[in-house]
């Protein structure tokens, strides 16, 4: 009989080196269409070894007798990737099944038969609003038909979790591996966000107005937020057809050409089987990094680009002498949000329109302006699903997971009305909310400090370009609370983010 083979630490991250790059490749290559079937499962079950209960152990024996410093954070960090691979492999059939489920589900609109998936990216480009209400309501009820094996699944998720990290309160699980108290981020959040409703009750009331017109009701649903943030009744201004020159442009000013960044592989073409969300897979940083978009039409297409060109330039960015662990492995995903929100950005710069979109000044400062809009509304709605989140862990092991105070949380805090069973369709995993949350904070203070050592022009300056490369050096290694310390900053200090918002 043969014991299993376990790997000694530095083994083990050169084979997870070579499983996550086969296993981003093949994703990769489904979702841009290239293949129409995934081979995923088997690239799994080559690297099986890689996640058992004996590896953790020994994984785990190995931290335990590590000194603390860069040594054990990077066992942690190989630690905590086997314990998400064991779980994962758990609990692949019931998410594939629940996954295949939902694919499969249809919305009949129209004599016609959309996939629900479809039917939820429709909404974004119907410019009726009545039906954009009725299209929404039959995707709404189609998504929450699958509401009970959601929980199911998450429930599973939690019980494995909690026996194979150790950690029974899944807060606290989730605060030793942020490294952060999310009661105290939630503390500064909310104060922010109520600080933010005057502004964000007087803009909402003019682009509710401008962008859904006048047969809106008071509270509409939100069926319409996806129409909204591509805002596209300036669609005509912000086309598909220009929206890959000028982000190329936009980042050529700070210094980045993209085309020209070996590590960088690009693929903006427009296919039918190509998924139309943008986004970067880095799949051995940082020599392979894919960066993926389709335009589709509308500011958003601009946004998106820059968010992800932030992504692919950090994980292209970082010094390949760096360990693998500290290139492409992170406790979360609050560093990396850092520098797509920076670089997206630039999108809310009256001076940025101006330039590249040939408007006056007055326009520049509206259409602008529709982008703090967008910004406020997503943040507020971000405070609240946060909030819920914690609300809803906090009483999991005592009421199973319920609905309460989802609805009532996110329609107070952005003036849109929730249906309250979206809950669960609504929650990512690991408390992504937070992540999202501190890179706004962060964002905002990074831009507050680029422009003082930098000045106004920080968005289309080399220099800024320079600091950016310095800070991409570092990989995934420091978390996003010590780049606060090194600009300068609390890491809950909201007030460059208030002001960016206009308070
Ligand atoms: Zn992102």
């Amino acid at each position: 009989m043969s014991v299993a083979a376990v790997l000694r630490p530095a083994d083990y991250e050169s084979r997870l080196q070579r499983y996550l790059f086969e296993r981003s490749e093949e994703g990769r290559a489904v979702r841009v269409g290239e293949k129409e079937v995934s081979e995923r499962a088997e690239i799994v079950a080559r690297y099986s070894d890689l996640f058992t209960r004996a590896q953790l152990e020994s994984l785990r024996d190995a931290e335990e007798v590590e000194s603390p410093g860069q040594e054990r954070e990077r066992l942690y960090r190989l630690r905590k990737t086997c314990e998400a691979g064991l779980i994962a492999a758990e609990l692949a059939a019931r998410e594939d099944a629940l996954e295949n489920a939902i694919l499969a589900a249809r919305v009949e609109f129209d004599d016609e038969e959309l996939p629900l998936r479809s039917a939820q990216a429709k909404l974004a480009v119907l410019t009726s609003y009545a039906d954009r209400d009725r299209l929404g309501e039959l995707a709404g009820d189609t998504s929450a038909v699958f509401n009970d094996e959601r929980l199911e699944v998450l429930r599973a998720g939690e019980t494995l979790e909690a026996e194979i990290s150790g950690i029974d309160d899944p807060i606290g699980r989730i605060e030793e591996e942020k490294g952060i108290s999310l009661r105290d981020l939630e503390r500064a959040l909310d104060a922010a966000s109520t600080a933010a409703t005057g502004v964000y009750d007087r803009l909402r009331e003019r682009w509710f107005e401008r962008l859904l017109g006048p047969e809106r009701e008071p509270v509409p649903s939100s069926y319409h937020v996806s129409y909204l943030r591509r805002l596209s009744p300036l669609e005509s201004i912000y086309t598909k057809e220009r929206a890959v020159s000028v982000c190329m442009a936009t980042l050529a000013e700070l210094g980045f050409d993209l085309e020209a960044e070996p590590n960088i592989k690009l693929d903006l073409d427009d296919r039918p089987q190509k998924s139309p969300r943008a986004c970067v897979i880095p799949s051995d940083p940082p020599k392979v990094v894919h960066l993926i978009t389709r335009a589709q039409g509308g500011l958003h297409d601009y946004q998106a680009f820059l968010h992800e060109a932030g992504h692919a330039l950090h994980y292209a960015g970082c010094d390949p002498a760096l360990p693998y662990t500290f290139r492409n492995i992170s406790r979360d995903h609050a560093l990396t949000e850092i520098y797509s929100y920076i670089v997206e950005a630039i999108s809310r710069q009256p001076e940025w329109h101006a330039r590249h979109f040939d408007l006056s000044d007055e326009e520049a400062a509206t259409n602008a302006e529709a982008t703090i809009f967008m910004e406020a509304l997503l943040f507020r709605r971000y405070v609240a699903k946060f909030q819920f989140e914690l609300d809803f862990w906090g009483r999991l092991a005592g009421d199973g997971g319920t609905r309460d105070g989802y609805a009532e949380r996110l329609t107070e805090a952005t003036g849109v009305r929730y249906r309250p069973d979206g809950y669960l369709a609504d929650m990512d995993a690991g408390f992504y909310s937070a992540d999202y949350l501190r890179a706004w904070i962060r964002a905002a203070q990074l831009r507050s400090y680029l422009e003082g050592e930098v000045g106004p022009e920080w968005w289309r300056s080399a220099e800024t370009g320079e600091r950016l490369r310095a800070l991409f050096a570092e990989g995934t290694k420091p978390s996003s609370e010590e780049i606060a310390g090194r600009i300068g900053f609390d890491p809950v200090d909201t007030s460059p983010l208030l002001a960016e918002l206009g308070v």
